[in-house]
């Protein structure tokens, strides 16, 4: 059985501030929740807040990208071991959004995932299609070659902490949600593909997200399926009733 990992990415919001406020009153709605994996991913500034909101609780925190080298003249980078000193279990690499505004690649998040694999950090990779590529029936082979070139170089023993995140584009913010088929599909076709390029053993292991306009009222429906094994969530996770909802599916 592989325990369901429910991940909030807060993207642009939240300051240092909001960002306790919300720990405060999810806690309350959480504090004893053990069933499910728990992560939140605020902005950078904010994770110091979340790390110390959470202390000692369930609940991991994530950065919401990172950059491949250690340090060095990179302005406005930050990498794996930053987020670690920071406190950071998770990390997500290969947010569409970082895809689509921020010339994020299938390289880059190739690069990226063997930086935050050799930190320790738990990597949570984004893969989906955008509207026209399922329109052309291209989905299998958009996330075919996504996940290929993402588990380049990677070895099954390195892979194991590693997380998939489901998330078919024209989902993401919109209120359209993949039904739980459409998800089942995608997710069969990313486990073979790991199991391809990592190993049986490590594919059967891997735990595959689904994202993309999970709300409280339809949580229910996808995480009941044994294929998908948690959620990504944006929208519903900025507020902590709403949030914890979707935990307590
Ligand atoms: C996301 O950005 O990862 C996401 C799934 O967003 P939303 O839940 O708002 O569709």
């Amino acid at each position: 059985m592989r325990k369901k990992l429910i991940a909030a990415n807060w993207k642009m919001h939240k300051t240092p501030e909001q960002a306790r406020n919300f720990v405060d009153a999810f806690l309350l709605h959480v504090r004893e929740h053990t069933r499910d994996e728990i992560v939140l991913c605020p902005p950078f500034v904010s994770i110091a807040a979340v790390v110390e909101a959470v202390g000692g609780s369930v609940i991991g925190v994530g950065g919401q990208d990172l950059f491949w080298e250690t340090e060095g003249a990179y302005t406005g980078a930050i990498s794996a071991h930053m987020l670690r000193a920071a406190g950071c279990s998770h990390v997500i690499i290969g947010h569409s959004e970082r895809r689509q505004y921020f010339n994020e690649t299938d390289a880059t998040v190739n690069r990226k995932l063997q930086a935050a694999l050799a930190a320790g950090l738990k990597p949570i990779v984004c893969v989906g299609e955008v509207l026209q590529e399922r329109e052309a029936g291209l989905t299998e082979e958009v996330l075919r070659r996504q996940c290929s070139i993402a588990f380049r170089e990677i070895s099954g023993g390195q892979a194991a902490p590693m997380v998939v995140a489901y998330e078919p584009v024209w989902a993401i913010g919109t209120g359209k949600t993949a039904t739980p088929e459409m998800a089942v599909q995608a997710h069969q076709v990313i486990r073979a593909e790991a199991a391809k390029a990592l190993g049986e053993g490590v594919a059967r292991q891997l735990r595959i997200l689904y994202g993309g306009s999970v709300k409280p009222d339809n949580a229910k429906a996808l995480m009941s399926q044994p294929e998908i094994d948690g959620a990504l969530v944006g929208g519903a996770s900025l507020d902590p009733q709403s949030f914890a909802a979707i935990v307590k599916y």
